[in-house]
């Protein structure tokens, strides 16, 4: 990998800690929950929260979401990321949201505390080249077509515009198996310790597509030496007007963030 240079671990790097607000990334662990998409205030604001009575760090919700079908929600917009910022006046919690035009990077940094960059848009080279002259954190999702190297290259493309803060979240792969949404590439967590100083974080809910699999899979991204979570959570699963089949309920979010408490106090100590 010849040409990671700023993203790559050098012997003198120490690991990257991101600040976002009072909340760190990159040392400790950190949980990243809310609904796929922003649906409406009260949703929103109750699902915040629960996440936070939880123990959530971080909120996300998305406001502009890139959908497979052009007839599906497309997400609230600018009436969305009002949403969060309301929900972060109630509760505290920074806000995760995504970001799908280059166009609108400067106007959305005004909302967000950190801009996603989804799996959809991971090579959005114009995308990635704005981000990285925000003065906010970047989740960037790893393309689920892409290797671990292509990945890194467009955390490069965040990093060389200036923008130092970027998180990676590993959120599953395609592969010939259809029984779940991705295939989680577990190994690319312990792959990337390897290669960067960025914190790396794991989605279970795309990775996995069902929600009764996401516990089992957030303790393995524990396992597996993560910096964090990012979980989709809604007040009323059934009901939610997108990936309504991998959100967890508040109760079973807060269940979840027990054992994982447990694991990762016991994973820090050995
Ligand atoms: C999301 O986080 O809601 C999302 C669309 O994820 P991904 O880009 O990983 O599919
Ligand atoms: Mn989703």
């Amino acid at each position: 990998m010849r040409d990671i240079k700023l993203a790559a671990i050098k012997e003198e790097t120490t690991k990257t800690v991101i600040y976002v607000d009072e909340v760190a990334v990159g040392t400790g662990f950190c949980v990243i929950a809310g609904p796929c998409s922003v649906e409406n205030e009260k949703q929103t604001i109750e699902t915040a929260i629960a996440v936070k009575e939880a123990g959530a760090d971080m909120l996300r919700g998305g406001a502009f979401k890139p959908r497979t079908s052009p007839y599906a929600f497309q997400g609230l917009g600018l009436r969305g990321l009002k949403i969060l910022k309301k929900a972060k006046e109630e509760t505290g919690l920074p806000i995760v949201t995504e970001v799908i035009d280059p166009r609108d990077v400067p106007w959305v940094s005004e909302y967000a505390d950190v801009l996603q960059i989804g799996a959809r848009n991971m090579q959005n080279f114009s995308l990635l080249k704005e981000a990285g002259r925000a003065k906010k954190p970047v989740l960037l999702k790893r393309g689920m077509n892409s290797t671990v190297e292509e990945w890194l290259y467009c955390a490069e493309y965040i990093l060389n515009e200036g923008n130092p803060d970027v998180i990676l979240c590993e959120r599953g792969i395609r592969t010939f198996e259809t029984y779940t949404r991705n295939t989680l590439d577990i190994s690319s967590v312990p792959s990337l310790k390897g290669l960067t100083h960025l914190p790396v974080i794991v989605d279970p809910s795309h990775a996995s597509g069902r929600a009764n699999l996401v516990p089992s899979l957030s303790m393995a991204a524990v396992a597996a030496g993560a910096d964090g979570l990012l979980v989709e959570v809604h007040i009323n699963p059934e009901e939610a007007m997108s990936d309504n089949n991998q959100m967890l309920d508040v109760m079973e979010f807060s269940q979840m963030m027990k054992k994982i408490r447990m694991l990762y106090g016991f994973i820090k100590e050995i």
